[in-house]
């Protein structure tokens, strides 16, 4: 085992108007080979960033600063804040590759998802055409979808939302990447869908020891799957952890507040509580800051 990626004092601020808003704060982290981390806040806490940071992905008014050394074999390593654009076509889509929340933004809706899924092989692997179907079939079949070979000449409106994630992480393990970034993978489906993608992803880390960062405003959701748990606030890492240990015994307030939200913990026909219930003020929860004497977690 070896880290694949070293996160250290990652800042990223957005300039518009001569007025900057800081959007990640000096952020620091370790995911290891083959360990699932949840990196887990409410909307806007700065999880999309920081993911499409990784890739260099963000818009060009984004300023950044810090290291991200990423390796996908523990000898060579490369700072994805600082690579040029030659290094990064090498990693993208390749040793790390994303899925993200709306399989339909990423998705071509004019080419069937066999089409799609072979494009990507014969570009990234320089597959034959016979080899690039035979694969995409082996990869349908891997992650579960009906009939694999029926798939092939599917449009992808003509499948569920579930089955569009199923194309979207068939195409990205494709590669066999190092690194998989699920950002919000399963925010846009149901309920009972949302769990079979998250053991997919999960089957699919422990299998080809892929390292996973999966991104989440759901703690709850992560709980079964998560190795290792990163929570967010207002561009602060407030904790880090074992995921046993932070959803036994978390330490911060916002962790405590997240966790006490979940409809799980709480009997029905009563208002859930909110987080902000439990937190005042505009600055990140310190751990020395004890949750009000009516939360019981
Ligand atoms: P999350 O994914 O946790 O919901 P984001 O990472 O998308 O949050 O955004 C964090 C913050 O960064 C937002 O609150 C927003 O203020 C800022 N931000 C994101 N993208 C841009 C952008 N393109 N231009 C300016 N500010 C942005
Ligand atoms: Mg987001």
């Amino acid at each position: 085992m070896h880290p694949l990626l070293q996160v250290e004092k990652l800042d990223i601020s957005f300039t518009q108007d001569e007025e900057k808003t800081r959007a990640v704060k000096e952020i620091s982290f370790r995911l290891e080979q083959g360990e699932m981390m949840a990196l887990v806040g409410e909307s806007g806490s700065g999880k999309s960033v920081t993911a499409l940071s990784f890739l260099q992905l963000l818009p060009q008014q984004a300023g950044i600063s810090g290291n991200i050394f990423f390796s996908s074999d523990g000898k060579e390593q490369v700072n994805l804040a600082k690579a040029g654009i030659p290094e990064m076509e090498k990693i993208r889509g390749n040793k790390i590759a994303m899925i993200f929340q709306e399989p339909m933004t990423s998705l071509n809706p004019v080419f069937t998802c066999g089409n799609q899924v072979m494009e990507s092989l014969r570009l990234h692997q320089h597959l034959s055409k016979a080899a690039a179907r035979q694969r995409t079939i082996e990869l349908f079949t891997q992650v579960e979808l009906p009939d694999p070979t029926a798939m092939l000449t599917r449009y992808p409106h003509e499948l569920s939302g579930g089955q569009k994630q199923r194309v979207m992480i068939a195409m990205a393990i494709s590669c066999n990447p190092a690194l998989l970034i699920a950002d919000e993978p399963t925010t846009a489906l149901d309920v009972s869908v949302q769990k079979h993608i998250l053991q997919l992803v999960k089957k699919l880390q422990l299998k080809y020891n892929m390292g996973v960062l999966l991104i989440t405003h759901d703690l709850g959701l992560v709980a079964e799957v998560a190795d290792s748990i990163a929570v967010m606030y207002k561009g602060e890492l407030v904790e880090t952890g074992p995921a046993t240990q932070i959803l036994s015994n978390p330490q911060n307030p916002y962790t405590q507040a997240l966790l006490a939200c979940r409809p799980a913990a709480n009997s029905k026909g009563h208002r859930l509580p909110q987080v902000a219930d439990f937190l005042s003020g505009d600055e990140p929860p310190r751990n020395d800051l004890r949750l009000p004497h009516t939360a019981k977690i």
